[in-house]
């Protein structure tokens, strides 16, 4: 699978974000290390702490069907010409599977830039704390 098919995953997600708050209609598409490919979307609340991210959607449904392992995570922003990163709550939750996951963040026009989880979050919190 190639970055553009995975960010095609991820811009077809996007396409069913509720996010009436941000307007941002974020859609994320996951790649586990055995190929599959789970999706999430932006899902807003009135109650903005109640919302969910695409990127975390997109996790609990690979955590679902029992994957753990993640190489690749594309998140598209549908409205927004920014190339938007996982926020840190997103980032906290990948580096518990995937410390060594690859970001695409793709901007509204299908221009990305990629980074290394750890880059953007270096000396992560991890389950090695409670060693
Ligand atoms: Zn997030």
């Amino acid at each position: 699978m190639t970055d553009r098919d995975l960010i095609n995953m991820a811009v077809e997600a996007s396409k069913n974000a509720y996010a009436p708050y941000s307007r941002l209609g974020m859609g994320a598409a996951l790649e586990c290390t055995d190929g599959t490919v789970y999706t999430g979307c932006t899902v807003e609340n009135a109650a903005l702490s109640s919302s969910i991210c695409a990127e975390r959607a997109a996790v609990c449904a690979a955590v679902a069907a029992g994957k753990h392992r993640f190489r690749r995570l594309a998140v598209y922003a549908a409205n927004s010409m920014s190339y938007c990163t996982p926020c840190g709550e997103c980032r906290q939750v990948l580096s518990e599977f995937s410390p060594e996951v690859e970001l695409l963040c793709v901007r509204s026009d299908g221009r990305y830039v990629s980074y290394k989880l750890r880059a953007l979050l270096p000396n992560m919190y991890s389950k090695e704390h409670f060693e």
